[in-house]
């Protein structure tokens, strides 16, 4: 199916009568933690492709050892997370080396099923490569490269030395790192298209292909923000990301090596609790409309006179918490009371902002523990489905007490490949002893595209400081209701 999918795309390409001979370099954005495992045959096959043939004709199931490819979806390897852990000396020592605890989906917990579970063909298995690398080693004709970004999603990548750790290596699989090869900066050149692409879509033979990288990474890259900007996706699940200087180190959410500031790092948060339960509540208080639910928001002061919800309908991913509590202005966060809260608001307009300003004062507290400093600077880029939801982002600009801004171009994760495309070109290519910047490079050809459309109102922050400390109690009771 991969390999069918580029085939479609390259067709629908020429149809659009694309001219793909002006493409000077190509790079790419696959869904994080995805893992492929070539055969002998199978990199034989890639170093050899006829122009004349699709290439799922060439590179079919006997180019793999495992057919079914284990993706982000992918949760059963609780047990291998424990062992990888334990190995190594504990979740601390994975945070600290990987940037991440050990998680059932991440690559490395899945690599290590395999090798137990199918020994021979991790055995037969020449090579392995993210969905990311999949699609680079498709262009280029040969195994690309990890790049670091991706890499960091495997619980096998040393983030500080932008190396495979050997302990993680061995915790995992034996003979690991012949096959995952070397790992590389995303602003890496690997080389020219393989003939391939040149005699069968007319691509230039010198047309690039630079390391491709995962999904998130390469959202990041194309939203063209810097340090200051939080980014907030409201899609199925809320998902935050931001940059650091230095990795934080906190043993919840995720620290990824950053795309495009290569000694820089990122960091993803992602929340179980977004649209979803913003959907239900608009299917029990707003008829399913949310033209309507806007109205019912709109028609309550920020603060909601002392009114507050945190709604986990699922458990929660940070805090691991499950449940929902609603308190009004007179509940004591030390009181018996405190963790029973109120049943019921009184209007469905208290219920909808109570939920609304609840998600968003859970997300800042979220990203203030994990290290982003909240402050004049501050920018938010909202993104995904809900952002088309004015009302919802000046909650978030109240309660971030900071701009909103939208991007008038979608597809982040698609721009971010054509940018760091274009940034890697222009680096291979450039004798410039002080090099532009990536954000730089790319703002002197293109705009970021992104449109102000929310201010946080002059009194945000009297109002939601004291909202977050109240947020954080009623949190932890919840939590401490689930253990
Ligand atoms: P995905 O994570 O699948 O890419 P999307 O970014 O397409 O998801 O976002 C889908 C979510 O957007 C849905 O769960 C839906 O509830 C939400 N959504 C769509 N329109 C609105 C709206 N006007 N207001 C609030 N939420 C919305």
């Amino acid at each position: 199916m991969w390999v069918k999918a580029m085939d479609i795309v390259l067709d629908r390409l020429v149809m659009q009568e694309a001219d793909l001979s002006t493409v000077a370099a190509i790079s790419g954005s696959g869904q994080q933690h995805g893992s492929l495992y070539w055969s002998k045959h199978g990199i034989s096959a890639l170093q050899n492709l006829d122009p004349e043939k699709f290439l799922h004709a060439q590179i079919d199931d006997s180019a793999f050892v495992v057919n079914r490819t284990p993706i982000w979806m992918d949760a059963s390897t609780t047990k291998q997370c424990l062992e990888m852990e334990t190995a190594i000396g504990g979740h601390t020592q994975m945070v600290q080396l990987t940037g991440s605890k050990c998680y059932e989906r991440f690559t490395g917990p899945q690599i290590r099923k395999i090798y137990q579970q199918r020994t021979h063909a991790y055995e037969d298995a020449q090579r392995i490569s993210l969905v990311s690398s999949f699609l680079a080693s498709l262009f280029l004709g040969n195994v690309a490269p990890i790049d670091f970004s991706d890499g960091s999603g495997m619980n096998l990548l040393d983030i500080r030395e932008k190396s495979w750790s050997k302990a993680c290596l061995n915790a995992c699989a034996p003979d690991l790192d012949e096959r995952l090869g070397q790992a590389v900066s995303a602003n890496t050149v690997l080389g020219d298209v393989s003939e391939y692409f040149a005699k069968r879509f007319c691509f230039p033979e010198s047309c690039k292909v630079v390391a491709c990288t995962g999904d998130n990474p390469s959202a990041l890259a194309g939203m063209l923000v810097d340090n200051d900007w939080l980014s907030v996706s409201l899609g199925t699940s809320d998902t935050l990301m931001m940059s650091f200087e230095k990795p934080p180190i906190w043993e919840e959410g995720h620290v990824l090596c950053h795309p495009t500031q290569t000694d820089e790092f990122m960091g993803l948060l992602c929340f179980r609790n977004g649209s979803l339960v913003r959907e239900a509540m608009n299917n029990v208080e707003a008829e399913g409309n949310w033209g309507k639910f806007n109205e019912l928001l709109e028609s309550t002061p920020r603060g909601n006179f002392g009114n507050m919800a945190v709604h986990f309908n699922d458990m929660e991913i940070i805090p691991k918490a499950k449940g929902t509590l609603r308190w009004n202005k007179d509940c004591l966060p030390n009181s018996p009371d405190a963790s029973k809260g109120v049943i019921k608001f009184r209007s469905p307009q208290i219920e909808i902002r109570a939920l609304i300003e609840g998600q968003m004062l859970h997300h800042r507290a979220v990203a203030e523990d994990m290290g982003f400093q909240f402050g004049t600077n501050t920018k938010v880029l909202a993104t995904g489905g809900a952002s088309i939801n004015k009302s919802i982002l000046q909650v978030i600009a109240d309660v971030f007490n900071a701009p909103v801004h939208i991007q008038t171009e979608s597809e982040a994760a698609l721009m971010g490949a054509a940018y760091r495309a274009s940034y890697a070109l222009y680096r291979h290519e450039s004798d410039e002893t002080v090099p532009l910047s990536y954000r730089d490079y790319i703002l002197s050809l293109t705009s970021n595209n992104l449109q102000l459309v929310c201010e946080p109102h002059k009194d945000s922050e009297a109002i939601y400081a004291p909202m977050l400390d109240r947020y954080r109690d009623m949190a932890g009771i919840l939590q401490s209701g689930t253990l």
